[in-house]
């Protein structure tokens, strides 16, 4: 199997105010500033983007931004397009759960923000998930496979080491996480349909990460199994010494299974 180099995010979602964000940034580049063996990716509110990309600049952390609009400018208040972040943002998380189920994003939104940010060079987290609901209902396959094919519509490729979060809705921000074993044959199925879609090798390069309650007790466990690329992290992300916990597991993991 191809080594992946696995990728932690750290989603903090419409939390902390400026002064909190630049703490927290200070903290993060202190801990985990020369971190090796994984990517990190900090993904702050989209205020303290600029922020965020001067207190990192020099170390190994990316920025990301939570969301972004497909079209490059014009009448769209209140939205941030994808070209916008280019020289603040390497990363742009599409489709998270809470864009599709608090705020209607589409499958064929994400699709058309995948796309655009695919073309602009920059690096999209592709996040995916069924509802507990589903999962009880046994569609989770389904309904991984509708919104893989919605989001890759417009993609005839995908580039080396793309980046997909599967996270269970049920396990988000619920303290629930998915078991090992859940995670592992989730992400396996998940990775079969990424081959069914561009093939073997892209799909053995393509880094998924786990998300939904990871914290620093819980990840070990989680980033031993072997198609588990990382985690993306929600709640614990706030937290610079949890976070970095979470970052040194998953680097440590990969090392044991290199
Ligand atoms: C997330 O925001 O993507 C997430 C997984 O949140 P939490 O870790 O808080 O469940």
């Amino acid at each position: 199997m191809a080594a992946r180099t696995p990728i932690v995010g750290g989603n903090w979602k419409m939390h902390l105010d400026r002064a909190g964000a630049r703490d927290l940034l200070r903290e993060l580049r202190d801990e985990l500033g020369g971190i090796e063996g994984v990517e990190v990716v900090i993904c702050p509110p989209a205020p303290w983007l600029g922020d965020a990309a001067d207190a990192l600049e020099g170390t190994s952390l990316q920025v990301g931004a939570q969301n972004a609009y497909w079209l490059p400018h014009g009448a769209y208040t209140g939205e941030v397009g994808a070209a916008m972040l280019i020289g603040t943002a390497r990363y742009i998380l599409v489709g998270h759960s809470e864009r599709r189920h608090l705020f209607g994003e589409t499958n064929e939104e994400t699709g058309r923000k995948l796309a655009a940010v695919l073309e602009l060079g920059l690096e999209p987290i592709l996040a995916i998930g069924e509802l507990q609901a589903e999962r009880e209902a046994g569609t989770t396959r389904e309904v991984l496979r509708e919104q893989l094919a919605a989001a890759f519509a417009d993609v005839e490729r995908l580039p080396e080491g793309f980046v997909v979060a599967y996270e269970p809705v049920w396990a988000i921000g619920t303290g629930l996480t998915a078991t090992p074993e859940i995670a592992q044959s989730t992400i396996a199925d998940v990775r079969a349909m990424v081959a069914d879609r561009y093939g073997e090798v892209t799909a053995e390069a393509c880094r998924i990460q786990y998300g939904g309650s990871v914290n620093a007790g819980n990840v070990t466990e989680l980033a031993a199994q072997p198609d588990i690329d990382g985690a993306l992290v929600g709640g614990a992300s706030l937290d610079a010494s949890a976070f970095a916990t979470i970052c040194r597991a998953v680097a440590a993991a990969a090392e044991g299974a290199a």
